[in-house]
């Protein structure tokens, strides 16, 4: 009966029932670290989350699934920073698994919400109406409260972040870059939105006819971005678990300029196969 009862009150809560919930292995809580200069990682096993800080105020990238977000809350103040001094929040997309967290977190640190135009109506219906996944994966709706075009800077005193926008995984992915220090050696960040292209139609695609095109820029322009310390929207795209292994012992692991190429590398020609694929019927 008691867990009846327990059952009862899990499937009714009314704060993540209607939502997708986060993907089984994805969500683990990870302690929090720095990777380099002034950018911390505070985002579960999977799901990534960045902290980017300055003494005037700090940008904060991404939310994980809405169970993430008390995850990186908290990671933000075991590295001694307040909630408060969150003062910009970013995303890469418009999908559960990134943007589910962002409506809490814009909540508790009061920060403003940057996204791009091409992902905004998809942030603020939750992921209704997704062009690939139709109503199937919902988040807490988010509303953005300005808008970042493609080159803009994104500033919090001294804490900086580069869009770039890469559309073909969602209509506005956006890649973002920052300029670090360390060792008085500058090296650049790349956080990699996403080349993947799970499930989708690629040809005669009504609701986005110019997919291809767009993955096709979207490659071009991730390769010329020179770019050392290789990061994205999901851990496994990057090897945190492999490198963070490594912290400590040498150079900092997180500088990969031939990880990055060789994701780059493998994602392209697996698009390039399955649009050959699909052009050929099967
Ligand atoms: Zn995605």
């Amino acid at each position: 009966m008691k867990k009846f009862i327990l059952l009862l009150i899990v499937a009714s809560s009314p704060c993540f029932a209607q939502y997708t919930p986060a993907t089984p292995g994805q969500n683990e809580p990870v302690e929090p670290f720095r990777i380099i200069g002034n950018l911390y990682y505070v985002g579960a096993n999977e799901v990534t989350s960045y902290l980017i800080t300055s003494p005037e105020g700090h940008i904060l990238l991404d939310g994980g699934f809405p169970e993430t977000a008390p995850l990186i809350e908290r990671n933000i103040q075991k590295l001694g920073f307040k909630l408060t001094d969150v003062k910009i929040l970013i995303s890469t997309h418009a999908h559960y698994d990134h943007a589910g967290g962002l409506a809490e977190l814009k909540r508790a640190t009061g920060a403003k919400f940057y996204a791009s135009a091409a992902d905004q109506p998809l942030l603020a219906a939750g992921g209704k109406g997704d062009f690939a996944f139709g109503d199937r994966f919902l988040f807490p709706p988010v509303t953005a409260d300005a808008t970042v075009e493609d080159g803009q800077v994104i500033r919090v005193g001294s804490a900086e972040m580069h869009a770039h926008l890469t559309p073909g995984h969602t209509k506005g992915c956006t890649t973002w870059t920052a300029d670090v220090v360390e060792d008085g050696e500058k090296h650049t960040a790349v956080f990699v939105c996403s080349v993947s292209a799970p499930g989708y139609k690629l040809v005669n695609n009504a609701k986005y006819p110019g997919i291809v095109e767009d993955y096709r820029q979207t490659f071009k322009k991730l390769r010329a971005l020179a770019a050392d310390v290789f990061l994205g929207s999901h851990a496994s795209f990057w090897d945190m678990e492999g490198k963070r292994k490594k912290i400590g012992s040498g150079a900092n692991p997180f500088i990969d300029p031939a990880g990055y190429k060789a994701f780059l590398d493998e994602n392209e020609k697996e698009f390039e196969a399955e649009l050959k694929k699909q052009k050929a019927g099967k």
